[in-house]
């Protein structure tokens, strides 16, 4: 392995995983759903499958999903052409990283907000490019963004700075007054913004998802970025898409087109069917997560962490201290063999692991009989 990708041989979701079936553990660490999608979609790629959409099919995309992707972008206020404007991915992974391979290299500086998702760093060292770190920090019951320290970490080197509401690991869904702080810099410094929005539908608490690319100055620089697996329950199908401006569109579908050309033929039509008509579907599926949400930290506590429930995404982050531990990563490692329950260590998506080694992230995107299973067993810490 080259030396700049030394540092990620493996991935801690794999690792964790594995660690979870071998010890038959309950499995919170990687974030996937135990449910799947609306029928309709399922059956929209049961009808493409049989219908003959097995070939390669557009490189930007179908024309379909591109047209639908667009129509659901206008719920923000953002207008994107199907043709031009939008490109069908391989997943958010592979928009993150044909994005990062397509707009920077060596000499650029990308900014990375942390902890920050594992593919950021790896894709960023792809590039060629260096990543700055920024720390989210503790506010109050959520974690906020240290605006001066973004400040800081600008230099003339800097490129991109990568966005990712709702945040994973934390659940943070920056507010109007932090995003329109980040365009502002943005904008001072002609700085670009990859925004990583996957989880933009599931939001709780009445918070509201708001795009980077929507405020003053952002929508000519902002590759915005989301996908269907979260939204759908199906992170197997790995459809994702890119929303920009036509010329930041054409460079990532320059790079796009030599990592995989085109991205699942037969998933394209079943998700431009969720897009337009399974909405409804997805309301009731964040109903249902934030009453997951509930459950898993009301458990939590009783279990005995401190817990900073987030106002979106799969996962919380609870506190190991209050249970008389200091190192939640060598804890998160024996946790599958001892009480049978994987969750996976915030620690390991930063730069900076002493200041994150107290957190746990668990999963609350499995059925409630699952989240019970592991909170009983949390409880014999
Ligand atoms: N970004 C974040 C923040 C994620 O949590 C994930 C994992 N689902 C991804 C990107 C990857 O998305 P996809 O499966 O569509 O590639
Ligand atoms: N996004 C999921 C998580 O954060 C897992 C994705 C993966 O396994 N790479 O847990």
């Amino acid at each position: 392995l080259v030396e700049r990708l030394r540092p990620f041989a493996s991935t801690i979701f794999a690792e964790m995983t594995a660690l979870a079936n071998r010890a038959s553990a309950v499995n919170l660490g990687q974030g996937f759903p135990d449910t799947d999608g609306p029928d309709g979609m399922l059956q929209a790629a049961r009808n493409a499958l049989f219908g003959g959409a097995n070939q390669y099919p557009p490189g930007p995309g179908t024309p379909e999903l591109r047209e639908a992707i667009s129509e659901h972008r206008l719920r923000y206020g953002t207008e994107y052409d199907p043709d031009g404007e939008i490109l069908v991915t391989t997943g958010a992974t592979e928009a993150i990283a044909a994005s990062l391979l397509a707009l920077t290299g060596p000499g650029d500086e990308v900014i990375v907000i942390e902890p920050y998702y594992d593919s950021y760093a790896a894709a960023v060292a792809m590039s060629g490019a260096t990543r700055r770190v920024v720390s989210l920090v503790p506010d109050g019951d959520r974690f906020a963004l240290d605006l001066e320290a973004v400040r800081a970490a600008v230099t003339p080197k800097t490129r991109v700075i990568l966005v990712n509401s709702p945040h994973n690991p934390t659940g943070t869904v920056f507010t109007k007054t932090e995003l329109a702080a980040l365009a502002e810099l943005c904008v001072e410094h002609d700085l670009l913004a990859i925004t990583d929005e996957v989880y933009e539908h599931l939001v709780f608490d009445g918070v509201q998802h708001l795009p980077l690319a929507a405020f003053p100055g952002m929508p000519e620089r902002t590759v915005s970025i989301s996908s269907a697996g979260k939204t759908f329950n199906c992170t197997g199908w790995k459809i994702g898409w890119v929303c920009a401006e036509r010329q930041l569109t054409s460079a990532v579908r320059a790079a796009k087109q030599f990592l995989t050309f085109v991205s699942g033929g037969p998933f394209q039509p079943a998700v431009a069917h969720a897009l337009r008509h399974e909405l409804p579907w997805v309301e009731s599926l964040r109903q249902s997560l934030q009453a997951r949400r509930d459950r898993l930290c009301a458990g939590l506590a009783d279990a005995g962490f401190a817990v900073r429930p987030g106002a979106g995404t799969y996962f919380v982050c609870a506190d190991v201290r209050p249970l008389g531990f200091t190192n939640a990563e060598e804890l998160a490692w024996r946790l599958p063999e001892a009480i049978g329950v994987a969750a996976v260590p915030v620690s390991v998506f930063t730069d900076h692991p002493e200041e994150w080694q107290h957190l746990l992230r668990f999963a609350f995107c499995k059925r409630e009989e699952v989240l019970d299973e592991a909170i009983e067993r949390l409880r014999t810490l």
